[in-house]
């Protein structure tokens, strides 16, 4: 068979193992264990970056472990694979260069010209892009809907025609939070499938496949990767014809991960309950330092019981991760001086690495949607609190407010 006929790797190794292998393991072993045993022939204890694109054929079709040309299957793209998909509860994970290779590579993998998507109406800007630029163009339809409020989301579904009900939870930047399982009987009784984004969450907080969803999406340039040193994204689903569907669709678009990268996301895999932790533990000192701070309106983080999804996050994350906005009360202005002030907090985009970075959503990550439904209020501040000793973090943002 050639390349272009079959999805990705063959043979054995290609599925099923990593729900059935480490399934009895805790979290934190199957980060560190899953996906990969001790190097055979040299003992390596980390998977080697196999940087290579094409494999060596024990006769005409005679392919070790399956690999037969990186595209359809790399060695440290596999460990990567396997270890988020047990992280997951999951059977099968991709993994991809990026989180909207990733998502494209599922739209195609599951839709249609002529079909139709729910979206979520506070989408990341680069997702609610891909849909609108993209897919659309190429027949894809879609309807944005608050993922908080189910009887909005079964509103917009078109009986026949969604495929997709897409949510993220948390939403950027406001924290909004999806019933997961809610949504999944929504979907599920349309005859869609429930894609839950859990990039703001990672697989440590919160497991959208235990709750219903059909499909994990990722962008491991997150938390996943965790240090603010990798482009990546990743696909987690279970057992089925979707796997199936998405390993031809991952070969045959070719957005894959590379071994550099893969190895990157996967080192970053082993410690992420141990940062997951400490971000949450950072960010609900930040939370209660800025509900006392008189410079500061409003604070919007799911921890917190005045959040309207509060009750739906405590039923289905462990934690409330590690994002928190918050309204300044004196306006525009003060807000972006404050962004502006801080020397700890670094001034940037993205979120989810080892270092705290602030932003102002209304002039940066979210400046697309200005003047739309979507539009943040102007004087909101995200935060992507990160792992540094949290007393300097609260004290640089109380002399950037004053
Ligand atoms: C960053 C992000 C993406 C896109 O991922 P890339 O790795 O930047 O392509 C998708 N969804 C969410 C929630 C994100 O934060």
């Amino acid at each position: 068979m050639s390349d272009e006929d079959k999805g990705g790797r063959t043979g054995d190794q290609a599925g099923g193992s990593a729900r059935a292998g480490v399934e009895k393991l805790g979290f934190e072993s199957r980060a560190i264990h899953a996906g990969y045993e001790p190097d055979p022939t040299t003992g390596a204890v980390i998977p080697p970056i196999y940087a290579t694109s094409t494999y060596l054929q024990d006769g005409v079709g005679g392919l070790r472990g399956g690999y037969e040309y990186s595209r359809s299957g790399n060695p440290t793209r596999t460990a990567l694979e396997e270890c988020i998909a047990a992280l997951e509860d999951g059977d099968h994970g991709f993994a991809f260069a990026s989180g909207l290779a990733a998502e494209d590579t599922l739209l195609r993998s599951v839709c249609r010209p002529g079909d139709h998507v729910v979206i979520p109406n506070d989408a990341y800007g680069g997702t609610y892009r891909l849909f609108d630029r993209v897919e659309t163009p190429w027949g894809l339809a879609h309807t944005p809907a608050p993922v908080s409020d189910p009887e909005a989301v079964a509103a917009a579904i078109r009986p026949g025609e969604t495929r997709i009900v897409w949510v993220e939870t948390p939403t950027n930047p406001l924290l909004n939070i999806a019933d997961i399982p809610e949504l999944a009987r929504i979907a599920h009784d349309a005859g869609a499938l429930l894609v839950v984004d859990n990039t703001f969450a990672s697989p440590y907080l919160q497991q959208p496949l235990t709750l219903g969803a059909d499909a994990v999406v990722h962008s491991t340039t997150k938390y996943c990767g965790g240090h603010s040193d990798v482009v990546g994204g990743a696909l987690v689903v279970r057992e089925g014809d979707l796997a199936e569907k998405i390993r031809y669709h991952q070969n045959a678009i070719g957005g894959v991960a590379g071994p550099f990268d893969s190895w990157l996301v996967l080192r970053g895999l082993r410690t992420l309950a141990l940062r997951m932790e400490r971000h949450c533990d950072n960010a609900e000192a930040v939370v209660a330092f800025l509900s006392e701070h008189p410079g500061v309106s409003e604070v919007v983080y799911p921890g917190l019981s005045s959040h309207p999804g509060h009750e739906v996050a405590s039923r289905q994350m462990k934690r409330y991760g590690g994002i928190v906005s918050f309204r300044v009360a004196a306006g525009e202005q003060k807000a972006l001086e404050v962004c502006g002030a801080t020397k700890l907090w670094t001034l940037g985009e993205s979120l989810g690495g080892v270092e705290s970075l602030i932003e102002h959503p209304g002039r940066m990550t979210h400046a697309s949607v200005a003047g739309t439904d979507l539009e943040v209020p102007s004087d909101l501040i995200r935060l992507s609190v990160g792992i540094e000793t949290v007393d300097d973090l609260v004290a640089d943002l109380d002399r950037a407010l004053s």
